[in-house]
């Protein structure tokens, strides 16, 4: 694809006003507060401990402190009802939202049974609210890790094991048919490179499936990766020539210095990119694929980059595509980047927030990663406290 020298700006992302336009005075100096507080790595490092062990003993100190601080800012509530009014909110200001159930790491069948269970409340729930039209799963809340790291290894399972991985199957595709039947969406999480070829597989089958007339279940492309521009480029072939829709969410990717790490340990080449600049022209240029061939693949753009977001805004409006096109998707997480989501809602195109929800113990993991992803070694302030700061600063709070 030509690139055009100079690009006409269609979203401003410095628009605090638009960005906060939803969050009161107070709620803002809130988020002030909670931002500092994250922002300081030490005590990060030092609190993230005492919340998983209080959250996992249910100590209702800890619970309580956590619900009233992190957990409100980050998730929907513990239930899909408490979410409701988040979801309203939400919605008010032209954003959609997808349902995060915060299960992980589940593994007897007692537990990933459950956890199939609250998925399909979770779609029944957004059949009946027409601003959720998806839901997110990571597929290691519904088998345990070991099953999809020893399908990819290609070992054979043991009699046991075969029942376990046929379990995994059943679970994946009640999910997905039951969100078909409900016309709800599903984006399939993509995790650590050992798994990733299991779950992209799954991922496969349910899109051959369900994917026939419209895009119902969606695959994750983390481009990090230095071999998934290339997977995106040849799944799109295979969904033509076996005629589906490719439903493709991308990312960059959320498991690097563990991949590295392993990589390392284990003696084989880390499946990560060399550089930040790699990953940055694979991602621009996933999304320049993915809006090129638009009619025939549905893309979500689930980054919290301004760059990458602007070039997908700018495509679509150089190529006056209709902005809220169902194919043309942009999300980021609850309680992050909303100078990104605000002002590409209020600019008309299609965006939506994942909500985590689920029991505080349940999603304490979840919680510890935004903390970490918003502390600072270096003591600078993280993205999001600057531009709160600067809201806080024009409205001369
Ligand atoms: C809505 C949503 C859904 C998500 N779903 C998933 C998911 O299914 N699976 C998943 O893995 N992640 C997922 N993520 C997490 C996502 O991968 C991280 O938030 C993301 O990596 C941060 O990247 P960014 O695009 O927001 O941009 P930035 O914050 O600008 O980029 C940071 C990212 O760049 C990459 N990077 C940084 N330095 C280097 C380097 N030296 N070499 C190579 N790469 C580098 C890393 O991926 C790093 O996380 C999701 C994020 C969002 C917003």
């Amino acid at each position: 694809m030509e690139e055009p020298a100079t690009r006409q700006q269609v979203v401003d992302f410095t628009n605090t006003q638009i960005a906060f336009s939803s969050k009161s005075d107070k709620d803002l100096k809130g988020q002030a507060r909670l931002f500092k507080f994250m922002n300081n790595s030490t005590l990060v490092q030092m609190g993230s401990p005492f919340a998983l062990l209080g959250a996992r003993m249910q100590i209702p100190f800890i619970d309580s402190i956590i619900k009233k601080t992190i957990f409100t800012h980050f998730c929907g509530g513990e239930t899909l009802n408490e979410c409701q009014k988040k979801i309203d909110h939400l919605h008010k200001y032209k954003t959609f939202t997808i349902l995060d159930y915060g299960a992980e790491g589940k593994t007897t069948e007692k537990e990933l049974d459950e956890t199939l269970e609250e998925f399909l409340r979770a779609i029944s729930f957004a059949a009946s609210n027409p601003s959720v039209p998806v839901v997110s799963v990571k597929l290691t809340a519904l088998s345990d890790n070991y099953i999809l790291e020893k399908w990819q290894s290609g070992e054979s399972f043991t009699e046991e094991e075969s029942k376990r991985w046929e379990k995994v199957l059943y679970r994946v595709n009640a999910m997905c048919e039951k969100a078909y039947h409900h016309g709800i969406k599903v984006f399939i999480d993509a995790e650590e490179s050992w798994i990733q070829d299991t779950i992209g597989y799954l991922a496969d089958e349910m899109m051959k499936k369900y994917n026939r007339e419209k895009v119902c279940v969606y695959t994750t492309y983390q481009l990090y990766r230095h071999d998934h521009l290339a997977l995106l480029q040849s799944d799109f072939e295979k969904a033509k020539r076996e005629k589906y829709l490719l439903g493709a969410k991308l990312v960059r990717g959320a498991y690097m210095d563990k991949e590295r790490e392993r990589a390392k340990e284990k003696g084989y080449p880390s499946p990560i990119q060399p550089d930040r600049a790699s990953t940055d022209r694979d991602y621009n240029e996933a999304v320049c694929f993915c809006v090129d061939n638009y009619e025939t693949l549905a893309v979500a753009n689930a980054s919290h980059n301004v760059e990458s977001n602007r070039l997908q805004a700018e495509l679509i409006a150089e190529r006056d595509l209709p902005r809220s096109h169902p194919h043309l998707n942009f999300c980021q997480l609850y309680g992050m980047s909303d100078n990104i989501t605000f002002n590409l809602a209020d600019a008309g195109f299609f965006v939506a927030k994942y909500l985590p929800y689920g029991p505080v113990r349940e999603v304490v993991p979840y919680l510890i990663r935004r903390a970490e992803e918003n502390a600072s070694v270096t003591g600078d302030m993280s993205r999001e406290l600057k531009l709160i700061m600067e809201e806080i600063k024009r409205r001369g709070l």
